[in-house]
């Protein structure tokens, strides 16, 4: 009897201790759920398309086609700026890098000799994130201000492993008469190559730089699968000069660009792998766009913006409006996106899904688009600004876009005002070629309103860019 008793105990206590372990297993996936991961894949001037789903005929991307079948496909996705620093500033704090001090005439991004960088004072992703005790890597290009009060780890991630600025710059040389953007040798580019705070291989050796991300982006996953991660795989390609791997090299009938994307594309794959291994791609978010547009004065060494006007450095659709796909198997809605969105509703967004409280001290210009990810509404957003560096040189209210100034991609000459401004309709005219401004005077006077507003709200601070 005795025995019989202590044998029902035992297997009482047993079910117990199942019943609690699974009370706590159900509250940990809660909470997983309450906190998912988050995953920025950001690319370095890949133009609108160069994705084979945005119709390049000879550039193959399986993976990210892949990830925006199953996911979704944007086709109305913009940056803050079409050039690094400030694109990048505008991602990290879901502001308009004039807010921040992040962009500059004069000097359009960051060099190696800069003093500035971003202040202190704003809030990026990862920082906010830390509210909730995420696990943050910055992995790939950070180009926000290589001094120690400016790196990753003194924005909020606990770790970073990568290039401080771009790859092009550092540079030392080449011999007589060799173009060393066309004909690249790691040598050529003194970038250091950096874990934290460290420089451990300088000059970087860009030929395994994309390989080497994507080691580092599949190990941080495989170490935090049990806890709420970001991820922010900036990677420096396509940014010539261009180096991949030797198992890409001449794989693609579009040349070293297209081998180039390949890679990256390789990488979006492994990344995707990874998640599924850890079992934890239903509980993040990825995003995959690029920093600006396509760098056209690089001829085939560039990419494509497709069907839009103008690259990298100019405030054409080209130069702003990315490729872009989000996943998140399980709780986005399938398919192709042609909401407004932008680089700058990634911070409120994520802070929102994250529950995570941000201050009400600053003017943020981002707005919360996971009601468009999951198909049940619409975000806030109804209009974008088109900065080249400090001024406003385009604004979009819905499918209407006005063009106040334009200018050269690159260079600083040749400013041309237009009053009235240039007006397309983007729906309708996606490559920019019909204006239609003489047949809409009421949108131009609305819109010519709406930037009057806009520059209102911009309050002068230093200058991270021009600071010596
Ligand atoms: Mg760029």
């Amino acid at each position: 009897m005795k025995l019989f008793s202590s044998r029902i105990l035992t297997q009482v206590l047993l079910i117990t201790a199942l019943f609690i372990s699974q009370l706590a297993f159900a509250k940990k996936q809660n909470e997983k759920r309450d906190c998912p991961n988050f995953i920025i894949i950001f690319v370095d001037d890949m133009g609108y398309g160069d994705m084979s789903i945005n119709g390049h005929p000879t550039i193959k991307t399986p993976n990210l086609d892949r990830m925006a079948t199953e996911g979704q496909k944007w086709t109305n996705f913009y940056v803050a700026a079409p050039v690094c620093t400030p694109s990048r500033a505008g991602l990290m704090t879901g502001r308009l890098p004039i807010r921040s001090g992040m962009c500059s005439s004069k000097k359009r991004v960051l060099f190696p000799d800069s003093k500035g960088g971003l202040p202190e004072k704003e809030i990026t992703i990862a920082k906010a994130l830390k509210q909730k005790d995420y696990a943050t890597a910055c992995i790939g290009k950070w180009h926000l201000g290589h001094l120690p009060q400016y790196t990753p780890t003194s924005h909020g991630f606990d770790y970073f492993f990568g290039i401080p600025y771009s790859n092009d710059m550092d540079r030392i040389d080449g011999p007589d008469n060799v173009d060393i953007i066309r004909q690249p040798k790691i040598d050529y580019f003194n970038v250091p190559l950096m874990r934290n705070s460290e420089i451990i291989e300088r000059p970087a050796d860009q030929t395994t730089i994309t390989k080497r991300y994507t080691e580092e982006a599949v190990k941080f996953i495989g170490e935090n699968k049990d806890n709420p991660f970001f991820i922010y795989l900036a990677h420096s390609m396509p940014h010539v000069p261009l180096f991949r791997s030797k198992k890409f090299e001449g794989i693609s009938l579009r040349g070293t660009y297209g081998d180039v994307i390949a890679e990256i594309d390789w990488s979006v794959g492994r990344v995707m792998e990874a998640l599924k291994k850890n079992g934890i791609a239903e509980n993040t978010l990825v995003v995959f766009t690029s920093d600006n547009g396509p760098w056209l004065i690089h001829n085939e060494n560039g990419g494509s913006a497709g069907l839009l006007k103008g690259g990298k450095g100019g405030t054409y659709e080209g130069g702003m409006r990315e490729p872009t796909v989000f996943w998140w198997p399980g709780t986005l809605k399938e398919g192709v996106v042609c909401d407004m969105a932008t680089t700058m509703d990634l911070l409120p967004t994520i802070s929102k899904l994250a529950g995570v409280q941000l201050p009400t001290d600053r003017v943020y210009d981002g707005y919360d688009i996971f009601p468009i990810m999951t198909g049940k509404g619409k975000s806030d957003r109804d209009v974008v600004f088109y900065y080249r560096d400090t001024e406003v040189f385009a604004v979009r209210k819905g499918a209407y876009k006005a063009h106040f100034f334009t200018q050269a991609d690159s260079g600083r000459k040749d400013v041309t005002m237009y009053d009235p401004p240039l007006l397309y309709n983007l729906n309708v005219d996606p490559s920019e070629k019909y204006n239609i401004a003489d047949q809409h005077p009421d949108i131009i006077v609305e819109i010519k309103k709406i930037k009057e507003e806009h520059e209102a709200t911009v309050v002068p601070v230093e200058n991270q860019l021009e600071k010596r």
